[in-house]
């Protein structure tokens, strides 16, 4: 799951993506409103923490915009101002949860993965490929029912490959499923994941294969 972590204040927002991170979140920040819808455009987002006082304006400003980007994104609010008339004007703009600073990283988890467990989560939308199946809610894969153990950079390069399910993904669009915007990409790495990611799928029988297509991208597909 890739989250868009909306904060100016920047010991807080690495405080915040630290936590994430740990629980295996793909975190991009943002610090301001600017830089919010930019990264909005340039990425696939399931989860944004959206913080009210931003140095370009009030956060909800944004809840419209990112709606139209992401159906089905979640987004908690941030904010120190807990007035009651504050909380309705968030859950009134669109905002699924919003969260009083300060908070503890506990609680901002517990709401994140109860977010995660909405209606449309609950459906338990799932991708099979040969022998696989991947469940998007919780982005774990398995195959006949054993889950594979699998970092969560080659889940993402697995996710990614399986939603435009035999047409060939880009590198450019597998990088930037797998990599936050601040990480440095080695030119390699995307090959070294999908190396790695396809030694274990022929391991566990997997029935699917990646097959490169030369300078543009990559193709998943049955072993036939
Ligand atoms: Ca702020």
């Amino acid at each position: 799951m890739r989250i868009l972590l909306i904060e100016d204040e920047l010991q807080l927002a690495e405080t915040l993506r630290g936590a994430l991170e740990r629980e295996r979140f793909i975190v991009d920040h943002a610090d301001r409103i600017a830089v919010a819808r930019e990264a909005s455009l340039m990425a696939s987002f399931d989860l944004v923490l959206l913080d009210r006082t931003l140095p370009d304006g009030d956060g909800l400003s944004l809840v419209q915009a990112l709606r139209a980007d992401h159906p089905g994104v979640a987004i908690i609010v941030l904010s120190a101002r807990g007035e009651i008339s504050d909380r309705i004007a968030g859950l009134d703009k669109g905002a699924d949860d919003y969260l009083i600073k300060p908070f503890s990283l506990d609680e901002m988890l517990a709401r994140v993965r109860a977010v995660r467990r909405r209606p449309a989560d609950l459906a338990g939308e799932t991708i099979r490929a040969g022998s696989l199946v991947y469940d998007l809610a919780n982005d774990e894969a398995s195959v006949e029912g054993v889950r594979l153990d699998l970092p969560r950079r080659e889940l993402r390069v697995l996710a990614a490959l399986l939603k435009p399910r035999g047409r060939t993904v880009l590198r450019e669009m597998l990088e930037q499923a797998v990599y936050g915007f601040d990480d440095e990409v080695q030119s390699n790495a995307l090959d070294s994941h999908i190396s790695r990611l396809r030694r274990k799928l022929a391991e566990v029988g997997a029935g699917i294969e990646i097959h490169a297509i030369r300078g543009v991208g990559y193709l998943l597909r049955d072993v036939s």
